[in-house]
């Protein structure tokens, strides 16, 4: 470490030492799914409606830009049906003081309901969030995007990675409204990611929605209506184990189905759609060293899987993609919650961004153009291939 030049450096050097000393501590209390969570995933919600009307309105959406393929040759995978992207100016690095080495949140959620919990978020609060993200500049962007580094935000802005683990009711429910037609709830994740975006057309309402089997969200006669609805707007469906798994002693072959059976139940609903991200139940891998490589990729009756994403539990803001350290298999994830977060929480690293104690991502609006100051040269990744640096 010779290029420590300024203060905000020292900070995040002096940072790194206050929290790996609560890192301990954390890793005892930060599991990820509540174990009440666990043993919900089998519910099947039947209160489905006697009379389905569709009433949300069919975009009829351009197929995404193909401007960016061939930047990965992983990018034959891509899936059908998202929104096309939009692209923006690139602004002069030093004038926007981009640095797309900076750190990344990759914010996670579960319950979003009344009254706020460890593990809840009320629709109020969840609202103020993308509030405070949308007015501090951050934009979301796809989990997969980040996963594989190709971060398309206006100059200047921070991205963030939204998830929701366990595929919970309150994440995307269809309700009756007074003149009997059926809509989402406004006040579940996806209604009220949707209303922000009505209300913010520059913040694109990405997230990855992370299921289990059964009934994903509950509502057995909406599963296919919302997992292709999330898909058509530009979210993405993660896997999240068939039965939310501790994976710690689980064998080669149970893993393997675990997640197949996943990708089986997305295929019975959407068409051509992979799922290709992994959250961990519990941010558990498994212990033996022989079947940690199928949280990667294997193959269960046929159906082979290929996780390009697999996200831990976690307690701080992760690599950019571009960082040396980056492994799109360990991305750390951080509660979006305010109850007992343990100083670990969105709000707590929102001001450790603002006080320069962490570095932030910062783009200069080029997905194409990696822009960073020089005196953070030294933590680029060696295989920069389909790039252009842009080093000031
Ligand atoms: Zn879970």
């Amino acid at each position: 470490m010779n290029i420590i030049r300024n203060n905000n450096q020292k900070k995040w050097k002096y940072s790194i030492s206050i929290t790996a000393a609560l890192m301990l501590l954390l890793l005892l209390l930060v599991t990820g799914c509540s174990a009440a969570s666990e043993g919900e995933e089998e519910v099947i919600n039947n209160d489905a409606p006697q009379e389905v009307v569709l009433t949300q309105e069919e975009e009829n959406e351009p197929p995404e830009n193909d401007e960016m393929d061939g930047d990965n040759p992983e990018e034959v995978e891509e899936n059908p049906g998202l929104t096309q992207e939009p692209s923006y100016e690139r602004m002069d690095p030093a004038q926007v003081q981009a640095n797309e080495l900076g750190q990344v949140m990759v914010l996670m959620y579960h319950h979003v309901k009344e009254p706020e919990e460890e593990w809840s978020r009320t629709p109020e609060n969840f609202r103020g969030d993308l509030e405070v993200l949308y007015e501090q500049n951050f934009r979301p962007i796809r989990l997969i995007d980040y996963a594989r580094g190709h971060i398309n935000v206006p100059a200047g802005t921070t991205p963030v990675v939204l998830t929701f683990d366990d595929g919970n009711d309150n994440n995307f429910s269809m309700i009756e409204d007074e003149s009997g037609e059926w809509i989402i709830d406004p006040d579940s994740a996806v209604g009220v990611l949707m209303t922000f975006y009505e209300e913010h057309p520059d913040f694109r309402p990405h997230a990855t929605f992370f299921i289990n089997g059964g009934t994903p969200f509950a509502q057995a006669d909406w599963v296919e209506f919302k997992l292709n609805y999330l898909v058509d707007h530009g979210m993405d469906i993660g896997n999240h184990t068939e039965t939310h798994l501790h994976l710690g002693d689980a064998s080669a072959e149970r893993l393997q189905q675990e997640l197949a059976r996943v990708q089986m139940l997305v295929d019975r609903h959407v068409e051509d759609y992979i799922v290709n991200t992994f959250s961990l139940p519990f941010g558990s891998r498994p212990k033996d060293e022989g079947v940690a490589p199928y949280v990667i990729a294997g193959e269960h009756e046929g159906v082979a899987y290929n996780n390009k994403a697999v996200l831990e539990v976690g307690w701080d803001p992760y690599h950019s993609p571009f960082h040396k350290d980056f492994s799109p298999h360990k991305i750390r994830r951080i509660r979006a919650s305010e109850t007992k977060v343990d100083n670990v929480g969105m709000y707590d690293w929102l001001a450790t961004f603002e006080s320069g104690g962490r570095p932030r991502y910062i783009s200069d609006g080029d997905p194409k153009t990696i822009a960073i100051p020089e005196s953070r040269l030294e933590f680029l990744a060696d295989d920069m291939s389909g790039y252009e640096m842009v080093v000031y």
